[in-house]
Order: C-alpha cells, then structure tokens, then sequence
C-alpha cells in the first residue's frame, strides 16, 4: 500500500512537470481583430492555446485529487489520440490537404453553380422518390446513382419549379476550426471527453481557423452563394460560436446562417430546412454524416460500400476533410467493439485485420 502511494505520488510529480512543459499564453492573444482572419496559424502556436485551455477549463492539472483520479481510472487515458493528434497539428501533409480540400471545394462549387444556372429550369431533371438521380448532361458529378437517404438532396437541380437560389452547407468543428488544442489537453490530462469541458473550450471561443477554410466561405459568398453551418455545437454554443467565427472573418457567422444541434446529432432535418428555400449544390464536411444521413451509422463494412456507390459524388458534390482523431468513423468502432478502454478496444478492433 505504502509502495503504491508513492508510486502515484511520483507519477502525479511527473504529471505536473509535462504539462508546465507547454508554452505560457502569448500575451495580448486576445486582442485578435478582424483582420487577423487572413493569417494562418503560426507554427508552434497550437502549444500556447492548449495553456489556454487549461487556465480556462480550471482545471488545476497538479490538483493532487484531479491527478489522483487520473491515475486510477485507466478509461480517462488517452493516450491511443497521441499520433493523430499530432498529425493534425504537426504535420504539413495535414496543412496541405486542407488547401486541398478547399481549392477543390471552390472548383466544385463554381461548376456547380453553372450548372444550377443552365439547367436549374422546369422539367429538365428528374428525380426519382429514392433520391437517385439522372443528370446526363453533368460534367460534374456523371450520371451514377448517389445516396439514396435524403430525398431530394442527394440529387442536383431537384426542384421542377423556379430556381432556387444556391447555397453550400459546411460543418464547422475540424471543418472550418481546429479544436486539436482540446483533443491536446484532453490527452495531457488523461481525460476522455465530457460536455463541461467542450463548452468550456468553446466559450473560450479561440479556436483557430483551419487552412484554406476563411478563404473558401469568402470565395462562396463572392459567388452568391449563401453559405450554412450546420454543425453538432448545441444551440447553447450559439454566442461563443458566432463570436468566434466573426473574429476569423468567416461569412455569415449569425444565427440566421448557424443550425446548431437541437435534439438529434443527425444533421438530416436541418439540411431539409435549408433545401426548402435553397438548393444546395455543395457539403463540406470531417465526418461523412455531415454530407448524407446514410453514413450516420456504419454498418458491418465501416460504410465502405455506401462510399463506393457514392464515388462520384466525392469532389464534386462532397468535400471530405481529414480527421483522425474523432468522429462516427471511430465511435462506431468502439461501440462494436468490447473492451476494458478505448485502447484495448482499439486493439481489438487491429487484431481484426
Ligand atoms: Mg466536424
């Protein structure tokens, strides 16, 4: 007993030492404007904001209780987040899939919108109840049959009355802004997610703006196409959101333009709210659900064969954006999954290979 005491004493020592290891808060980081937006994140600063949360979560991570119950309970262990925590931050591949992913978003969406224009006319397209489309003339998204779960908008052009004006759907989290200085501390802190500690994260509302991602809702805006964020934030997140999002020069960054979570995290019926007065021509999303309701739950294949029947549909109606650290992609390997913790689970899940 004697023995294990001063074993978790050690451990909680040696704790504390690795978090004082990160960077103090920049002073003044709070004094960011409008015209900060422009700028990308500098190297080095995502150490400094993960300080940041853990002044503000008020946490004392060398409270002798927080770090005792760290210790103990090896399901708050995060360590298995490590590597794609730091691919996330550290690395350039990660940068450059963004720029990526949002040089294609812009290419897309224009196409797109041409098309909206020259075809977007009474009786031209026809769209079939299962949401299987036929747009021979596309040079954009082919004629193969798309998603089959959201009606109308897994097709373009759906409506056989007036035009409706375009918009594009965006998420926000690991979309649009980087929370990987929360995954950060979550690790260092041994903690697995909880609410209170996101929205505390969130009220901070100092998450950085991803690559590529300020720039693409300006050039949509440019376009006239009206830009929604539709994203799993709750409704109560709204005011650090917007505030947040404003600060980056994000278009549109207002409650008009912002479905946040209500209820359900399935993004199905809030995408329907926006097809009733717009047509959507583009998603951007980390997470497959954040483009069609079918990938909100895997099926025994991770949801292989749903993207290979939708395989056309990806840079040119769906923008995909990496994520490795979090998503259903990973929450449905846990649940099917059983296990002590998240690790061993995940070991499991290797040995399946
Ligand atoms: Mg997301």
């Amino acid at each position: 007993m004697k023995k294990l005491i001063i074993v978790t004493l050690l451990i909680m020592v040696a704790s504390c030492a690795t978090v004082k290891q990160t960077t103090v808060p920049e002073e003044g980081r709070s004094a960011r404007t409008v015209t900060d937006h422009q700028a990308t994140p500098a190297e080095g600063n995502y150490g400094q904001t993960v300080s940041e949360v853990k002044a503000v979560t008020a946490v004392d991570s060398c409270s002798l209780a927080a770090r005792s119950q760290a210790v103990q309970d090896d399901e708050e262990n995060q360590d298995h987040l490590i590597l794609a925590t730091l691919w996330f931050q550290k690395s350039a591949e990660m940068r450059a899939l963004f720029y990526q992913c949002f040089r294609n978003a812009e290419t897309a969406l224009k196409a797109n919108l041409e098309m909206h224009g020259r075809t977007g006319t009474a009786g031209e397209v026809i769209l079939p109840e299962t949401g299987a489309f036929t747009q021979p003339e596309s040079p954009t998204i082919g004629g193969q049959a798309g998603s089959k779960s959201e009606g109308a908008s897994a097709g373009y052009f759906s409506h056989t009355g007036p035009v409706k004006p375009a918009a594009v759907v965006i998420d926000i989290d690991e979309t649009l802004l980087d929370n990987s200085p929360f995954q950060g501390w979550q690790v260092l802190e041994k903690k697995s997610f909880n609410n209170n500690d996101w929205f505390r994260w969130v009220e901070l509302a100092r998450a950085r703006p991803l690559p590529g991602a300020v720039e693409f809702t300006r050039y949509a805006d440019s376009l006239g196409v009206e830009v929604f964020y539709v994203s799993n934030r709750t409704v109560q997140e709204m005011g650090p959101t917007i505030e947040n999002m404003a600060a980056w020069g994000f278009v549109n960054a207002d409650s008009t333009h912002m479905l946040l979570k209500e209820t359900t995290s399935s993004k199905v019926e809030r995408r329907a709210l926006i097809e009733k007065d717009y047509e959507i021509l583009l998603l951007v999303g980390d997470n497959l659900a954040d483009h069609s309701g079918i990938y909100e739950k895997r099926g025994p294949d991770h949801g292989f064969a749903a993207v290979d029947a939708d395989r056309r549909l990806f840079g040119t109606r769906y923008i995909v954006l990496p994520n490795p650290m979090y998503g259903n992609w990973l929450s449905e390997l846990l649940k099917k999954t059983e296990g002590l913790t998240e690790r061993e689970k995940l070991l499991r899940v290797l040995e399946t290979f």
